[in-house]
């Protein structure tokens, strides 16, 4: 998962989205205002409505290299995703910054995976709060990476070679236990096959960066030197590159990369 950049959404479509919302708020039963946000959606969210053609075109130009998942950063964007879930929060279902561009599988996974931090600091689980007859109220404990940078949540072991991520914050700290959550939904998304792809796309990072340096030695033009450092930001998984970024001095063969190609330690 890897902060995306905010677009702004055009007015007429955040218009159009409050109008809907407003309906679902006015319902005043909490049960029947979740069905009613649940059905509303279901029935706006389709390809021939104006409105959802916007949100997706921008949730797409938010999505990093080719509109890939802003869970799993591996698989092509197609659903939309609400970081709150609708099933609990029946006044997220329609709100623009409620949004993310996800896969399918990590959409169906997730789900109603969502838990929350009380003002006491008690992390209420998503099994707790079904049934419940309001909304919960507290902080998300899953990250959002519309709002967090997960980066300075966990790390992803490139030095051990397993590809897995782990936490870095100190024991017993909320946001430790913020990426530990989080670490452990991308991970049930996947199946488990998030390392193996992950250390493919390192490999593909490496060779690209290889492939550029070959071209600049043998004096690529500078059109060309471009084209080649888009490509290599276009592949899918920019975690792993901002890792190989930040992680490369620990690392001997990439250090060896970098240290010839100084000008790649700013591409993202
Ligand atoms: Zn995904």
């Amino acid at each position: 998962m890897i902060r995306v950049e905010e677009r702004p959404l055009p007015a007429e479509a955040e218009r159009g989205l409050q109008a809907w919302q407003a309906e679902i708020d006015g319902v005043v039963d909490f049960a029947r205002r979740v069905e009613t946000g649940k059905q509303r959606f279901s029935g706006k969210n389709r390809r021939d409505n104006a409105v959802f053609a916007v949100v997706r075109q921008v949730l797409a130009e938010m999505c990093r290299g080719v509109v890939r998942c802003m869970y799993c950063e591996d698989s092509l964007a197609d659903e939309i995703e609400h970081h709150k879930p609708k099933h609990f929060f029946p006044s997220q279902v329609f709100q623009w910054k409620n949004y993310l561009f996800s896969c399918g599988p990590c959409n169906g996974t997730k789900r109603n995976q969502f838990s929350v931090f009380t003002d006491s600091g008690e992390m209420i689980v998503d099994g707790e709060l079904v049934g419940r007859l309001a909304e919960p109220v507290g902080d998300s404990v899953l990250l959002n990476p519309r709002v967090d940078d997960p980066l300075e949540f966990m790390k992803l072991d490139l030095v051990g070679h397993t590809y897995n991520f782990f936490p870095t914050a100190d024991d017993g700290t909320v946001s430790r236990r913020r990426a530990e959550y989080t670490i452990e939904i991308l991970r049930s998304k996947r199946r488990d096959i998030g390392p193996a792809t992950r250390r493919k796309a390192y490999e593909g990072y490496r060779a690209r960066l290889t492939e550029y340096i070959f071209h600049r030695d043998r004096g690529g033009d500078a059109v060309h030197l471009d084209q080649l450092k888009k490509a290599l930001l276009g592949e899918s998984h920019p975690t792993v590159w901002h890792e190989m970024l930040r992680q490369q001095k620990d690392i001997p063969e990439l250090k060896a990369l970098f240290d010839q190609a100084r000008e790649a330690l700013v591409w993202r």
